[in-house]
């Protein structure tokens, strides 16, 4: 039979060949690494034999559905585990998510820790056995009975949901419905961990029974989950929400859930990012605007908002018509636009705003900075000419990746995103809209990632993904294109013949939510800014009151230079001094006494780099200005440490 490999080659293989005996063709690292092939772009089990003429691909644990596979095997495994111990606990559902798997469990009583031991360690055993998984193919009738026979009214109920024939997977004496695929058996898994027990209510829905679910993470190698568990420790340590609190950032309160309170500190760094941001838009062309927080109903309706994104606005009553909270900036921008004629000769128009917006999130969901209520978008609308769109977009991407590198981000992607179910405005115009994006990424060569379907209601997308140094990626700048709001404000400009004719708006966000980006920024940095971010830059501590006035004489001059600066005048012992500010990750330290005061020198330290001896005041000044100027990011190294 002939199989048709990625890169367009044919092999023969023998008939009825499998997925493994074609990696086992192809090598023998292939083949131990296989775990489920691919098959014309359908994800299958590696021991199924492959079709005669098939475009097969062999997975592995390096891709996505690589992973997918092998953790949704894993919470196979983990249900049987759970089944073994705790024979009356029903199943529910259990899938792979981005980082590990789940197994959702109806159990009279929640799971101790100590249950979650005896549980990872049944697992092992059920690794160890390396017990073969089986798909069974089976009509509705024949999975309705066994389910009923083994009082499993979670399953039962899933079945009311699938259409045409279900199948069921059974590894040992043990089954669950499945779609599949599997690993070819349960020692695939080397390597278990079970990380923790939530509450989730059965199919996501509070008019439901509360369910027990245990989270999991699974490795094909012992030292890769030890990795893995050393980067899950180093990510609580830099947690957003914990160095939030430590360094005097920012705090959330009963009073307003998902509204962030800024403290002095936090004040400080979010101006830092701010005025950086605000520099860098009047170089490039923007001009500054602000629009009202709160406009009427009409608008909102105008603009679609009101039909496609209503269940996350807020309202309120004015003059006894409703308004609501803007979610968004654009209505308000276009408003701006509509107030005076426009020429094709002005265009590009670009209008940026560091807007507060407000959006419903569920309280279940609010997580420290990452998911708020309220927050501000570094939003922008520019207004152009259709034959302007790819240098625009192309300008636009430019822009953002010269911020990312700023703030010490190097390592970004991107995802084209095209048109979902509810879009609004002609298929025509998405096609254009979406071929436009593609042929400014494929200009440039920018290797990205096309998700179908997840485009804005009123166009196509770009979504740029910044990685931490912890390897976690995070969604911050969009560049949308919309032709449909143009269209439903009836903006207009007059063309060089005279003719009126409609715009081309683009929305786009660099950092996306100013709120979320301070919290990547400091997990990215665990706290240790760069000198020109951090709150207080230097901290002046004199080693007696006596030298308080020389003190006094370093932040004068610290002042004028543009340092953020303070004086520790307590009357505390240095070391103490020295820790806290060390706690504090304030990158300068400088320790003046009489030698100091005398020769107008300064003792310096900077942050986890130690004593770096005596220094004359005034180059010290020059010398962090000019770091601070050049926005290095000396002193401070995100790496993880091995
Ligand atoms: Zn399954
Ligand atoms: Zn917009």
């Amino acid at each position: 039979m002939n199989i048709i490999l990625p890169d367009n080659s044919v092999k023969v293989l023998p008939d009825t060949s499998t997925g493994l005996n074609l990696a086992q063709s192809i090598g023998p690292r292939l083949a131990k690494e296989a775990l489920a092939v691919k098959v014309n772009g359908a994800l299958r089990d590696l021991l199924l034999p492959l079709p005669e003429n098939a475009s097969v691909e062999i997975v592995t644990f390096d891709s996505e559905p690589g992973k997918s596979v092998f953790w949704h095997t894993s919470s196979h495994i983990l249900a049987q585990a759970v089944q073994e111990l705790f024979p009356s606990a029903k199943i529910a559902i259990g899938p792979a998510i981005e980082n590990g798997f789940y197994y959702d469990f109806d159990v009279d009583h929640p799971f101790t820790p100590q249950d979650l031991l005896a549980i990872e360690k049944k697992c092992k055993e059920i690794m160890d056995a390396k017990t073969p998984l089986k798909r069974i193919e089976c009509g509705v009738d024949e999975a309705r009975s066994y389910f009923s026979g083994k009082s499993e009214p979670y399953k039962l109920d899933l079945l009311g949901d699938i259409e045409g024939s279900p199948s069921m997977y059974e590894q040992g004496t043990w089954r669950d419905l499945c779609r599949g695929p599997h690993l070819p058996n349960t020692g695939y898994v080397r390597a278990i961990k079970l990380l923790s027990v939530a509450g989730a209510y059965w199919r996501g829905s509070e008019k439901n029974k509360m369910l027990q679910r245990i989270y999991g993470i699974s490795f094909p190698k012992q030292s890769m989950l030890d990795e893995h568990m050393r980067l899950l420790e180093e990510a609580q340590k830099r947690d957003h929400r914990k160095l939030g609190k430590e360094l005097d950032l920012f705090s959330f309160h009963s009073e307003g859930a998902g509204f962030p309170f800024w403290h002095g500190n936090g004040m400080l760094l979010y101006n830092a990012i701010m005025d950086y941001c605000r520099s860098e838009h009047r170089s490039a062309g923007y001009q500054e605007v602000k629009t009202p927080m709160i406009l009427n109903e009409e608008l909102w309706r105008k603009s679609g908002h009101w039909d496609k994104y209503r269940d996350n606005m807020y309202f309120t009553t004015i003059d006894e018509v409703v308004h609501a909270v803007k979610p968004m900036n654009c209505p308000g921008g276009l408003l701006i636009y509509k107030n005076s004629p426009h020429s094709y000769k002005e265009f590009p128009i670009k209008y940026c705003e560091f807007g507060l917006v407000h959006r419903h999130e569920k309280a279940g969901v609010l997580q420290g900075l990452f998911r708020v209520r309220q927050f501000t978008q570094d939003d922008a609308h520019i207004f152009c000419l259709p034959e302007q769109i790819e240098t625009q977009i192309d300008k636009v991407i430019d822009f953002i990746i010269h911020i990312y590198r700023t703030f010490g981000f190097s390592d970004y992607t991107m995802e084209l995103s095209t048109r979902p179910d509810n879009y609004i405005g002609a298929l025509e115009i998405w096609e254009k809209a979406e071929n436009a994006l593609k042929q400014v990424l494929d200009a440039k060569k920018y290797s990205y990632k096309i998700n179908a379907g997840d485009g804005a209601f009123y166009g196509p997308k770009i979504d740029f993904h910044i990685k931490d140094c912890l390897g976690r990626s995070w969604q911050c700048g969009t560049v949308q294109l919309d032709f449909s709001m143009p269209e439903r404000f009836e903006l207009e400009y007059t063309d060089a013949a005279g003719q009126k004719k409609r715009p081309v708006m683009i929305h786009r966000a660099l950092l996306g939510s100013m709120e979320r980006f301070l919290g990547i920024l400091l997990e990215h940095y665990g706290g240790a800014l760069p000198l020109w971010l951090a709150p207080q830059q230097v901290r002046i501590i004199p080693i007696s009151e006596k030298f308080i006035d020389y003190a006094h004489n370093v932040q004068t001059q610290c002042i004028a230079a543009g340092l953020r600066s303070e004086i520790d005048d307590r009357p505390e012992k240095m070391g103490y001094k020295i820790r806290e500010a060390e706690v504090k990750k304030i990158p300068c330290m400088v320790i003046v006494g009489e030698k100091e005061a005398e020769a107008a020198t300064v003792s310096i330290r900077y942050h986890g780099k130690g004593d770096l001896g005596a220094q004359p005041l005034e180059s010290f000044i020059e010398q962090v200005t000019a770091e601070v100027n050049g926005k290095g990011l000396l002193q401070t190294n995100p790496r993880v440490g091995g």
